[in-house]
């Protein structure tokens, strides 16, 4: 804890519209290691406070019109953009990310994430509306679930409250949310601008803290749906948290995503594909090109000029307009990578170290481990480092074994100019993601969400609004009859 002489900010969380400012963590800046800010820290009755106050705002803002909802949602927007300078530097000093991806990236992108569920919203419609059953008219209802329970990770830090605040609000729901320990400031910073914009009090509820109220949320008996962005071993516990109440989930995890170079690639587009895949954000992304395959005839050419590349990264002070990576998110995650490239080394896999980092903070170069066995940790594990594998593949056949042996199954990119190649394989790749000749870009009104153990539901597009909503059928009797010719499969006799 840092002394309150030193005048830090300290960000309290926000519950019913309320700054809740009880107990203290700190927060570090990565790219230096030090403490730069504190955080209130959350309990179990800040958890069950916040979802009174949702319900209470629930049930007027889940009655508003889809136009008066879009509109409301609109003007945030508006007022989150006015604070893109600010939400970028933030996000910048909070999670190491370097302000070319902030301003570019991080920040317009949620901006244009909430402008979209605001719009699209408005288009929601039954697809019933007619006789299915003679004598009855149906039609479907799509309702708000009521309270959302979400829980983010550190990586993307407002970006993936976004992406569940957004479609939650827009289908009429409220949302108690609580982001990653380490990285919370701008997600508060949102609901504060949220409550600036108008948006009713304890409509977007934040109680920062660690396990206990993530699990406190996962529990809630008033929460009916958990939406989580982390780690697949985090997402099986929430999966297992919710179940004694059937709660909804959905669950955005972990991904090894591969990156298949077939040899009639572009390869200097490849490399440069893989340069982006691999490192953006330091390699902290779930659709990361982690593993990547090439085949025999291209497989020199193109680790030689990926290399070229990877050494030209520049990995510094996020907050310099020349530097391409900043640090790892936490001293935790570092000791992580730097575990795993140490034990592929004692392994006997060559490692390619390509650049110098500062010594302050928690830096790690981009990393290629040359041809591990397929087995090995750095292989099969979600590192989450600026660190990819290279290996090698002789056939088509081989390449989609080598990319579907994994448990993940987010997202994966084929690099070929080839139609009917880059056609068989993304059919047969078991991702949710397939990207052909790129890796990384995804779009507001297309869906994102892992196959296998990546996870179960949507984030993005219309598939999203639908995951906060659920569907009604109402089936209206449209004869009158007091007695339906039906009625003598329990009662009397057909045709009385
Ligand atoms: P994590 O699973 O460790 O933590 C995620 C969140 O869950 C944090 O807020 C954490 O405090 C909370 N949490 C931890 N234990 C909990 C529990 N028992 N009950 C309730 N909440 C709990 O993940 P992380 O390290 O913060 O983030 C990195 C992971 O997120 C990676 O695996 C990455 O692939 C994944 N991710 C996936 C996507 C996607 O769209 N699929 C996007 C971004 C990140």
């Amino acid at each position: 804890m840092v002394s309150t002489a030193e005048k830090m900010t300290h960000y309290p969380m926000i519950i019913g519209g309320d700054r809740v400012t009880t107990g203290s963590e700190d927060v570090i800046n990565p790219a230096t290691g030090k403490v730069f800010a504190t955080v209130a820290l959350g309990t179990a009755a800040d958890v069950d406070r916040a979802v009174t106050a949702a319900k209470a705002a629930q049930s007027e803002w889940g009655a508003l019109s889809y136009g008066e909802r879009s509109l409301a949602l609109m003007k945030f927007a508006d007022a989150l953009e006015a604070h893109t300078e600010e939400l970028a530097n933030l996000e910048s000093l909070n999670a190491g990310k370097t302000t070319k991806l902030t301003f570019n990236s991080d920040i317009p992108v949620s901006v244009d994430n909430v402008r979209y569920f605001a719009s699209v919203v408005r288009r929601q419609e039954g697809i019933a509306g007619s006789e299915y059953l003679g004598g009855y008219t149906s039609f479907l209802r799509r309702e708000p679930i009521g309270v959302v329970g979400a829980i983010t990770p550190w990586n993307y830090p407002m970006m993936m409250a976004v992406w569940k605040i957004a479609p939650a609000l827009a289908a009429g729901n409220a949302v108690v949310l609580k982001p990653a320990p380490n990285t919370p400031l701008t997600t508060i910073r949102f609901a504060e601008i949220a409550l600036e914009a108008g948006l009713p009090a304890g409509l977007i509820n934040i109680v920062t803290g660690s396990v206990e109220v993530g699990e406190a949320i996962c529990s809630h008996p008033d929460i009916g749906m958990i939406s989580f962005t982390g780690s697949t071993r985090t997402g099986k516990r929430i999966a297992e948290l919710a179940s004694p109440m059937i709660k909804r989930v959905t669950l955005e995890l972990g991904g090894k995503a591969p990156f298949l170079v077939f040899a009639d690639a572009d390869i200097e587009a490849a490399a440069h594909g893989a340069l982006i895949g691999a490192y953006t954000n330091s390699g902290q992304d779930c659709t990361a090109a982690t593993r990547i395959y090439v085949q025999d005839e291209v497989y020199d050419a193109f680790l030689e000029r990926f290399t070229e590349l990877s050494k030209q990264v520049v990995v510094g002070d996020p907050f310099d307009a020349g530097t391409d990576i900043g640090p790892l998110s936490s001293q935790t995650q570092l000791n992580k990578v730097k575990g795993y490239v140490e034990e592929a080394k004692q392994q006997g896999v060559e490692v390619i170290t390509c650049s110098e980092v500062p010594s302050e903070g928690f830096f790690f170069p981009p990393t290629i481990l040359v041809d591990p066995p397929q087995d090995a940790p750095c292989v099969c594990d979600e590192i989450f480092g600026p660190v990819p594998t290279v290996k090698r593949f002789s056939t088509e056949e081989e390449a989609i074994q080598l990319a579907n042996d994994t448990p993940y199954g987010l997202a994966a990119s084929v690099w070929t100019l080839n139609v009917q190649c880059a056609m068989r394989v993304s059919a047969a790749l078991q991702f949710g993601t397939i990207w052909v000749n790129d890796h990384l870009p995804l779009v507001s009104e297309l869906p994102h969400g892992g196959f296998k153990q990546s996870g179960v539901g949507k984030d993005l597009s219309h598939y999203a609004l639908e995951e906060y909503t659920i569907v009604k059928h109402v089936m209206i009797d449209i004869t009158g009859d007091q007695r339906k010719d039906w009625h003598f499969v329990t009662f009397g006799k057909e045709g009385e």
